[in-house]
């Protein structure tokens, strides 16, 4: 019975801790895992900004090739072929970046709708080119300002399509919800910014190029584009975070307006009011091209630094994340660890124990020799409290059984009264005290003539007698003093820190007591008179000294004629 709740107890114990264990083990795993996504995110946001970084930068190229393309529709039949070469050269680089481009984005994972927005870029790039080409290839005299306007267009559609690509790499880039998420709405911001101020130039181009008035469409075009690209600067700064405008970011951005702002959008500026006067235009085409094109490099700066400083903040996210993910771990591992040792230590060291201790304290308040774990095994208490309280009522009677042995055998049976056995264990006390005997008063009382009693009316009276002289000193003394009954009708008072008076007045009233008075025999249903003689002694050296003294006493008394005190 016991063994069973014990071992019901130890599978609840085994349960309880498995179910802590278990939640432990969830909440490790589940905070591992989000750890180990936050890392992976910005592992992944590494890459993707390393796609983030091709992209734009091909999409500046594009723009870019705006510039080459222009100067050869706009360049003279010297300049041409020179210009071509220059043309072909830059657009064999575009070629190989898109090429690169495309395989960085692959390997990326930016795989879905990649291959249509690939081939939209080239076709468009494609039927830029060969607009730009037919343009070139038209004998002067053929050429006319909206044809160039046309072909200048063209390119923009490149451009167009490769913007496509890049707002797809920020659509499905994961990390867009992390930290370096503005980093990449920058690159974008800056990407259109680059785009912008090149159309600035490019929208009056045709124009400038063929020395005419520049058509209202292209001037509004022109302007749009001017506002557009100062709007675009502004919300730059407002995007990057105030605590992110490093001293190196400020001066870059600052370098976009004195280097592009506030120098080629006056340069388009001029020439929009030369022709709005119809005054002759201060620049050639190619000359438009040449001096706005170098200003544009402090955006493509400004897009560079930012790249670099949010691969610095992926990169230390990433860390970040690594040491989270580390810590969590490690804590994990520690709790699980600790909670299986509890539960071992708790099963070996504190549970079973306390079921042996248990078990032990049930045999040992059952008197059970046998294994109280068997069949026998009373179905009653089963807690360790229950065992303890049983176990301590169990000594509670054993003391009281021994008390009362105690008692019996320190008792003289017929009358209640201490018997020799107390006396010797009162003497043992007295001996042990500094004062010894010197300061303790022995009466012996004997009663007179009992034989007499004996023969007289039988010994069940003569017991009766003894009893009743019993009864009488008990009457007479304090209970701090000691009876014995010492023999057959001889009693012992011990009084301590008694003097000779004291001693001798108890002994005279218990005499006079005793004597005065008849005592009423039950059995015989009648009065008898009797008598007790007494010898005094105070103080001796050693109790048999004392005694000794007392007897010669009592001796003494008996001498005198019995019914009397003799000290
Ligand atoms: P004395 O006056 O000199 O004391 O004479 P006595 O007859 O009393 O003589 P003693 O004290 O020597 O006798 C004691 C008698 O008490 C002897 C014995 O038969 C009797 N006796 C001893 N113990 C008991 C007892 O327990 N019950 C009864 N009824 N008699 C006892
Ligand atoms: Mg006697």
């Amino acid at each position: 019975m016991y063994k069973l709740r014990s071992k019901h107890i130890s599978q609840r114990l085994f349960w309880s801790m498995m179910i802590i264990i278990l939640s432990l083990l969830f909440l490790s795993i589940s905070l591992i895992v989000s750890s180990y996504q936050r890392y992976q995110t910005a592992d992944r946001a590494l890459t993707e900004i390393s796609a983030l970084r091709a992209v734009a930068d091909l999409a500046n190229r594009i723009s870019r090739e705006r510039a080459p393309a222009n100067k050869v529709m706009s360049s003279s039949a010297e300049e041409l072929a020179a210009n071509l070469k220059e043309l072909h050269a830059y657009r064999e680089k575009v070629n190989l970046q898109i090429e690169q481009t495309l395989k960085t984005l692959n390997t990326a994972g930016f795989s879905a709708p990649l291959p249509q927005l690939s081939s939209n870029l080239k076709v468009s790039l494609q039927q830029g080119r060969q607009a730009v080409d037919a343009y070139a290839a038209l004998p002067q005299s053929e050429r006319t300002s909206q044809k160039l306007d046309h072909a200048i267009k063209q390119m923009f559609t490149a451009w167009d399509s490769c913007r496509d690509v890049l707002k797809l790499v920020l659509v499905q880039s994961e990390a867009k919800k992390t930290s370096v998420s503005e980093y990449y709405t920058l690159i974008l911001i800056l990407a259109d910014l680059r785009d912008q101020a090149g159309r600035v130039a490019s929208n009056i181009m045709a124009a400038v190029t063929f020395a005419e008035k520049m058509p209202e469409e292209n001037l509004a075009r022109s302007l749009q584009t001017q506002h557009q690209a100062k709007y675009l600067w502004a919300l730059v700064n407002t995007i990057q975070p105030e605590q992110d405008k490093t001293p190196e970011y400020l001066a870059l951005y600052q370098q976009v307006k004195t280097q592009f702002l506030d120098q080629s959008i006056p340069m388009v500026t001029r020439l929009m009011d030369e022709s709005r006067h119809n005054q002759r235009y201060s620049l050639s085409g190619t000359q438009l091209t040449e001096s706005i094109v170098d200003n544009f490099a402090t955006v493509v700066n400004l897009q560079s630094y930012l790249l670099d400083y949010s691969v610095k903040v992926a990169e230390k996210d990433k860390q970040q994340a690594q040491q989270k993910l580390i810590f969590t771990v490690l804590v994990a591992l520690i709790c699980l660890i600790t909670a299986f040792f509890t539960m071992i230590y708790a099963r070996n060291g504190v549970f079973r124990p306390l079921m042996k201790a248990k078990n032990t304290i049930l045999r040992l308040a059952q008197h059970k020799g046998i294994d109280y774990e068997g069949e026998n095994a009373s179905a009653d208490p089963v807690t360790l409290l229950e065992a303890i309280k049983k176990l301590k009522s169990v000594l509670q009677q054993r003391d009281a059984l021994e008390f009362q042995l105690r008692n019996i055998a320190n008792t003289d049976s017929l009358t209640g009264v201490s018997n020799r056995l107390a006396l010797d264990e009162y003497i043992k006390y007295l001996e042990k005290k500094p004062e010894k005997f010197t300061q303790t008063a022995l009466i012996i009382f004997d009663i007179d003539d009992f034989k007499y009693v004996n023969d007289t009316f039988g010994h069940i009276v003569g017991d009766e007698v003894i009893r009743l002289v019993a009864e009488k000193l008990q009457f007479n003394v304090r209970t701090s003093d000691l009876i014995v009954r010492y023999g057959g009708d001889e009693f012992l008072v011990l009084i301590e820190q008694a003097n000779f008076h004291d001693a001798w007045v108890v002994a005279n009233k218990i005499l006079k007591e005793i004597g005065s008075s008849e005592l009423y025999i039950a059995e015989l249903n009648e009065n008898i008179q009797i008598s007790v003689s007494a010898g005094v002694a105070v103080g001796a050296a050693s109790w048999m000294a004392l005694l000794e003294k007392a007897d010669k006493s009592l001796f003494q008394a008996k001498e005198n004629g019995k019914n009397k005190v003799a000290g």
